[in-house]
């Protein structure tokens, strides 16, 4: 029987195609997918590619049930409501040994892609450390957060995991929509800046002190008139060399800088010398998750102290995946559910 498979084939060329609805190998789980979401690695991916994921099947934030278990799975009866992210560490390399399983040699050899689809294969070492049982009170769409909310989780802990003082958010997609969040659940203080009226609307309501529109000039010019002298953390979650640049001249004297958006591959930001030596600035940058990351970013969505639904912009049945992708394209929206079977 045939299910339906979103693929990417090159940059802005999405189809829907008909493809076999894949069989599970030894230590494999196939899940029928009830929720995927959006993200904004998906869509860099789709305007130009991406350095670790290839072009092909597509998505890789989703939740769903046990369709299909391989020979010596355990714990996954068919029918079970699951919740799992895309990749894992392979726990021998030399970066695994180390506990930074985020950056495994291997760990985008065997990635699940494919979550814009009736069905998706887990790889064995997905399963055997990244496929959780889906909580309870959770939904298929909140519980689909797992994957950037563990991202977010991981950029917090290479902070330093602070409780108090000022941090400026710039960027505000759903990664930085969701460091807004959890900013403020910390104990922050937060100014977001954004570009899109949507973002800075969210920010104001996940608790933003004060949001600044980049639209509107020179965002370091704001964030020195409402802080004095800048604040204490920076949390880059834009992607742009321009703000990479600029980032530490937004932070105050010893504060910190977190550099979370990917640039294109051999980018060579310039930062200036004068203000990291003299003003001590960190920076630091965070990238992916490592197990714990993703532990407690389950326990989060769980117990409720992270609510991410209002950053779902719209469901979209997944025949109309490519409309989703034309409206993410031309800056509507922040994060779209795709629900192959309706709503979830
Ligand atoms: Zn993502
Ligand atoms: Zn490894």
């Amino acid at each position: 029987m045939p299910m339906r498979q979103a693929i990417l084939r090159g940059p802005r060329a999405l189809d829907l195609v008909e493809a076999p609805v894949p069989t599970p190998g030894p230590g494999e789980v196939v899940v029928r997918i009830r929720a995927a979401l959006t993200c904004g690695t998906d869509l860099k991916t789709y305007r130009r590619g991406h350095p670790r994921l290839a072009f092909g099947p597509f998505g890789h934030e989703g939740t769903g049930e046990v369709a299909a278990v391989g020979e010596g799975v355990e714990g996954f009866p068919t029918g079970q409501p699951v919740v799992f992210v895309p990749t894992a560490g392979c726990g021998t390399c030399a970066a695994c040994r180390r506990g930074l399983d985020n950056v495994c040699e291997t760990q985008f050899d065997e990635i699940a892609l494919g979550c814009y689809g009736d069905f998706l294969r887990l790889p064995a070492r997905v399963v055997r450390r990244h496929l959780f049982p889906k909580p309870d009170g959770l939904t298929f769409v909140d519980a689909a957060f797992l994957e950037p909310l563990a991202c977010v989780v991981r950029g917090w802990h290479r902070l330093g995991a602070p409780t108090s003082g000022v941090a400026a958010v710039v960027g505000l997609g759903p990664i930085g929509l969701l460091f807004v969040a959890e900013a403020r659940r910390r104990g922050l203080e937060v100014i977001a800046v954004g570009r899109r009226a949507q973002g800075l609307a969210l920010a104001a309501a996940f608790g933003a002190r004060d949001v600044v529109s980049a639209a509107d000039g020179d965002p370091g010019a704001a964030l020195r008139r409402l802080t004095g002298a800048g604040a204490d953390l920076v949390i880059e979650c834009t992607g742009s060399a321009e703000v990479w640049r600029a980032a530490p001249s937004w932070a105050a004297p010893g504060g910190r800088v977190l550099l979370f958006g990917g640039l294109p591959g051999g980018s060579q930001p310039a930062f200036d010398a004068t203000r990291l030596h003299y003003g001590e600035i960190d920076l630091v940058s965070a990238f992916h998750y490592r197990t714990p990351d993703v532990v407690e970013a389950l326990s989060l969505l769980a117990s409720g102290a992270v609510r991410p639904g209002p950053l779902v912009t719209d469901r979209r049945p997944l025949d109309g995946i490519r409309q989703v992708f034309e409206d993410l394209d031309r800056g509507a929206g922040v994060k779209f559910a795709v629900l192959p079977e309706g709503e979830a």
